[in-house]
């Protein structure tokens, strides 16, 4: 029989790493071939054995070595860390200087690779003066591995310094840099190291690496400036790659630009890149930010066709879709077929009842949320403790503060505290929820006033009303809204005078009104309107339909409401097209652009005005249509005349 050499093993061995062909292999080297032994054999066994994460018999063999020398060490100490056994390749690491081996370029990364992912910065310091004894420090690995290593210790002084000193760098270099910056939080500063990278880089180029560096900042809002330059970059550079298009896409998400995020979604479709379950759970929240059902459909199919459920994660991002696209029963379906359940799904769907205004609902999600076992946190009572607030459902409200409190012990934040002001105003216990804010153990902000001076408009309580406001003035000197509800007190109670002081006091202070704006999908397409908008391409044809509209809706009552106080952040001239809020030039497009009876489904940025909300009932009636209305606040579910918030917004 022919001999079996030693390199035939070899090759198997880098071919098949398969636990069982591997013991066998070894089994036959160890007894009819006598070549285990051999050292470029044992260090084949050794990957191969880590490749299969036996990396117990790694070691083994290691010691059986008589002979070690650096490469022994490197393989052994890679195979750790590719086990993610950070703390033993540190260990082995140190036992190189009791067996009088020098760690040579090849060591050092993985020793740096070691300190970066247990953030071992004492080592990591070692290893530097290691790097400059050895004279290692030009190596362009063992700079990669020293800034990475910084990083992740979060001493981002020392990765700039090591960047800086660099000699000679890679597209690697680059990218520790920017992952380092981002790591930490510092999104901005790691988008300048790429601008720079861009523009002397010495022939450099961002690539996918970059993007995914980037990844970790992402949800932390950045300037618009930046969102530019990184989709420069992205398109310019790094388009080939899914992580790019997932980065990109998260990044419009998290900067609140839905729009792009999901136009982003479709041109990558339509790129020919495949998205998988991170896409897919980016966009979605996009889609409900923009009321986008018929895209989040879309997705949802892709998600189905492609097997990419069950996946929380892509299942958590379902139900907030629909729950904002004011689809309920969709959210619904979603989550009643959903395998593993955790605190987020049962918070989303407590929201979804919350926002539809069926607080009982709410309140049964989260008791069921609670007999499932899962344990409600403390973001958790935000939603229910508004849904009882929304629904009236004082009592319940009260009682789940006090579980809050009392049973989970967690401490109240703003957000909670909020909610119960609310919970307390709307009720009309006005006094009971001032007497709250003055006993708060933390400064009221803006939102617990807020809350307290819309309790005093629909109450009418001036004299709190006014205490609020004065808070208000002080907190938040440049929103108009709270203007807008203060000059409303003052409207209702007839006090035109100090309606006028109101208003000349925003012009003096020069507080501006954030413009109105609503968005509609269309054929997988988001529209978007602002007030008074002429610049849509059926603009002329929208103006038209609207008027005969308003002269339909005249015929059966409507009278617009122009009164005297300020409108709800928009101001509307009757008179002409000028200023017609958005909502209703939206509403108008999608009954322009679909079949009868097609529900309309608009999202604004603001709270609906008195007018729009009259008006848009009447609409309701007239077209036979659903009309559905994400506000700022909530939604409005317009049918045959009548509005699911009971005209209380
Ligand atoms: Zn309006
Ligand atoms: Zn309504």
């Amino acid at each position: 029989m022919m001999a079996i050499s030693a390199e035939f093993f070899v090759k198997i061995l880098d071919k098949y790493p398969n636990i069982k062909l591997l013991k066998k292999i070894h089994s036959r080297l160890i007894i009819h071939q006598n070549l285990a032994s051999a050292s470029h054999v044992v260090l084949k066994l050794m990957k191969a054995y880590s490749e299969c994460g036996q990396i117990k018999t790694t070691h083994q063999l290691f010691d059986e070595m008589p002979q070690k020398d650096v490469i022994f060490f490197n393989v052994l100490i890679r195979s750790y860390v590719n086990n993610k056994l950070y703390n033993n390749a540190l260990f082995v690491y140190k036992s190189m200087f009791d067996f009088d081996v020098t760690p040579d370029h090849f060591t050092l990364p993985q020793v740096l690779k070691a300190c970066s992912a247990s953030a071992n910065l004492p080592v990591g310091l070692q290893t530097h003066v290691g790097v400059f004894k050895k004279g290692l420090d030009s190596n362009v690995f063992v700079g990669n591995g020293l800034i990475t290593m910084y990083g992740k210790c979060g001493w981002l002084d020392y990765s700039q310094k090591v960047f800086d000193e660099m000699g000679c760098r890679d597209v690697v270099s680059w990218n520790s840099l920017v992952a380092a910056y981002a790591q930490n939080g510092f999104f901005d500063d790691a988008l300048d190291v790429c601008r720079v990278m861009m523009e002397e880089g010495c022939g450099l180029r961002p690539n996918a690496g970059t993007m995914a560096s980037l990844s970790p900042a992402v949800t932390s809002s950045t300037f618009v400036e930046n969102v530019v330059l990184m989709k420069e970059m992205f398109v310019k550079y790094t388009r080939e790659s899914l992580v790019s298009w997932n980065v990109m896409i998260a990044v419009y998400v998290s900067n609140s630009m839905p729009k792009d995020a999901v136009n982003l979604y479709l041109e990558m479709e339509s790129y020919g890149v495949e998205s998988d379950s991170i896409t897919v759970a980016s966009v979605l929240p996009a889609c409900g930010d923009l009321s986008a059902l018929s895209l989040g459909r879309k997705i949802h199919e892709y998600v189905k066709r492609k097997r990419l459920v069950p996946n929380l994660m892509v299942e958590n991002a379902l139900i907030d879709m629909y729950a904002k696209c004011g689809s309920l029963d969709d959210a619904r379906k979603v989550f009643d077929v959903m395998i593993t359940r955790d605190v987020v799904t049962w918070t989303s769907m407590v929201s979804a009842y919350g926002m539809a205004g069926d607080g009982q609902s709410a309140v049964s999600m989260f008791l069921d949320m609670q007999d499932s076992g899962v344990t409600p946190d403390s973001i958790s009572f935000v939603p229910v403790l508004s849904a009882c607030s929304h629904a009236g459902l004082l009592d319940q409200g009260k009682q789940f503060f006090k579980i809050m409190t009392d049973e989970y012990r967690m401490v109240p934040r703003l957000e909670h505290l909020a909610c119960l002001v609310d919970l307390l105003g709307r009720s009309g216990r006005i006094n009971e929820a001032y007497e709250f804010i003055r006993n708060m153990e933390v400064k009221p902000n803006d939102r617990i006033w807020g809350a307290l001076l819309s309790a005093c408009k629909v109450h009418s309580n001036m004299d709190i009303g006014l205490v609020a406001a004065d808070h208000l003035f002080q907190l938040v000197p440049e929103q108009a809204g709270y203007y807008v509800l203060l000059s409303n007190i003052y409207a209702k109670a007839g006090r035109w005078k100090d309606v006028a002081t109101i208003r000349s006091l925003m012009r003096d202070k020069g507080v501006k009104k954030e413009p109105g704006v609503s968005n509609v999908e269309l054929h997988n397409q988001v529209h978007t309107f602002l007030a008074g908008d002429q610049s849509h391409p059926q603009s002329k044809e929208i103006y038209k339909e609207l008027d005969v509209l308003v002269g339909k809706m005249k015929e059966i009552g409507y009278v617009p409401k122009t009164d005297s106080a300020l409108h709800d952040i928009e101001e509307e001239d009757k008179g002409n097209h000028l200023a017609v809020h958005s909502e209703k030039l939206a509403i108008v497009f999608v009954i322009i652009n679909t079949e009868r009876f097609t529900p309309i489904r608009i999202t604004k940025n603001l709270r609906v005005c008195e007018d729009c909300h009259i008006a848009v009932k009447f609409i309701s009636k007239i077209v036979k249509r659903k009309i559905i209305v994400r506000d700022a606040n909530r939604f409005h579910h317009f049918k045959d005349g009548v509005c699911s918030c009971g005209d209380y917004w």
